[in-house]
């Protein structure tokens, strides 16, 4: 089986009049870039990254596949996606294998695997070897622009969907702020419900001891990313400062970057990202490799392709996703989602 055909098609999508906001940035969305990759036998795989915002990031990644990564994978067998995804990162390597570069490789890499699921007709995770046919959810719904009770009204809509955690963006100007805003959404949800807190890199280390105490005292799941993501010193002093398990990953690049934070004790749970990593290729070496250090994995963004990976992971500890809208095909049962069955990363 070899490759014949690579589309390459750019999704615009208006910004929203009323985009979310975190602690570090506003989110109005700006479309994505899908791939298609066709082989001479009609099977076919397909891949997407998208951009929460930065309007012109889907017409310059769509630009870098057709020119730098596109030539790699025409005529060659999806069978050797790992020596694919090894090629992608030598060939982008001369201005950086990070950044817009793992978006392609991601989209990539996803359609060579979901190809080659679909080829013999199983979902990915059965090519690499399951574990779970479930995994715990939770509902990332808490933004920062919400007022009370707009938050409270979206925390207690997810729990009524069957989640059992909700997580919320802190990383108000004041301490007190984000205390308040956790017990807010506390008398929302009740005591059963977990909430995982997320200040989105925005605050100093010295700061995030402190409002960290506070989280551990609120009985809050994780903190994640109270700190700018590559400052290891940061967050090797913050996990040994505090008991509540300090969760980051999603702006980490590679698993060279996650070995880097598990050898020093920097990180409690990893999350990394589908996009930024570069494809399934890397999530699978990254929750392999956190499972070796005995920490557990939860995934940035949620989707089939995480879901696949977390189906092999035996740290597997949550998928993380919004409200789940009618016609998903997730079904929530007692906090946990299923993984799909469908060839590739298909649903069905
Ligand atoms: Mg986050």
């Amino acid at each position: 089986m070899y490759i014949t055909q690579l589309t390459i098609q750019i999704r615009r999508q208006p910004p929203s009049p009323t985009p979310k906001r975190d602690a570090l940035q506003s989110l109005p969305g700006s479309g994505s870039v899908r791939v298609e990759i066709v082989t001479n036998t009609g099977v076919t795989g397909v891949g997407e990254a998208g951009f929460g915002r930065i309007a012109g990031a889907p017409d310059a990644l769509a630009a870098l596949i057709e020119h730098e990564l596109k030539p790699l994978i025409l005529g060659q067998d999806p069978a050797f996606v790992r020596g694919l995804h090894q090629a992608m990162l030598a060939e982008t390597e001369y201005h950086g294998s990070q950044g817009l570069a793992t978006f392609g490789i991601a989209a990539l890499d996803t359609a060579l695997w979901d190809c080659l699921g679909r080829a013999n007709g199983i979902p990915c995770w059965q090519l690499w070897g399951g574990i779970h046919r479930r995994v715990p959810a939770y509902a990332m719904v808490g933004w920062l622009n919400y007022d009370d009770g707009e938050v409270q009204a979206i925390c207690r809509q997810a729990v009524d969907q069957g989640f059992r955690a909700v997580k919320i963006k802190v990383g108000f100007p004041t301490l007190q702020q984000d205390i308040q805003r956790v017990e807010v959404v506390r008398r929302a949800v009740g005591d059963a419900i977990g909430i995982m807190v997320d200040a989105n890199q925005s605050l100093t280390a010295a700061e995030a001891v402190g409002r960290g105490r506070a989280f551990e005292s609120l009985g809050c799941v994780w903190w994640e990313e109270p700190i700018p993501a590559d400052d290891i010193d940061g967050y090797a002093e913050l996990a040994r400062a505090l008991d509540i398990p300090i969760a980051t990953g999603e702006n980490l690049y590679s698993a060279a970057d996650f070995a880097r934070f598990l050898r020093r004790d920097a990180v409690d749970i990893v999350q990394p990202d589908l996009r930024r990593v570069g494809g399934p290729t890397a999530l699978l070496q990254i929750g392999s490799m956190a499972a070796a250090f005995r920490r557990p994995y939860a995934s940035h963004g949620g989707g089939p392709v995480q879901l696949n990976v977390m189906a092999c992971l035996p740290n597997a500890l949550y998928l993380e996703t919004g409200l789940i809208p009618p016609d998903s095909p997730l079904r929530l049962e007692e906090g946990t989602v299923q993984i799909p069955d469908g060839p590739g990363f298909s649903w069905a």
